[in-house]
């Protein structure tokens, strides 16, 4: 099927076997099955398990959390701000 467009999937490391298994967008939050190893883990789009993970999804706040700063700084100093180096 070439329909990719119309469904949205994405991949999770398989809590047991760690290959890359696709799932549908839909099933977030289910249990799935591998396709793999056929072990079943509840589908989320966190990436589990996984220390990098949790370390990106840290410094994506910390990113985040400039960003807003960086943003309030702007506006009450109505000129562009300096890039913060995070
Ligand atoms: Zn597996």
């Amino acid at each position: 099927m070439m329909t990719s467009s119309h469904r949205v999937r994405f991949t999770q490391s398989c809590p047991r076997c760690g290959r890359r298994v696709e799932i549908r967008a839909s099933l977030l939050g289910c249990t799935v099955a591998c396709q793999h190893c056929n072990a079943e883990f509840i589908a989320s789009a966190q990436v589990s398990g996984s220390e990098h993970a949790e370390k990106a999804d840290d410094l994506l706040a910390r990113v985040e959390l400039a960003l807003k700063r960086a943003e309030d700084q702007a506006a009450l100093a109505q000129t562009p701000a300096e890039q913060p180096i995070v």
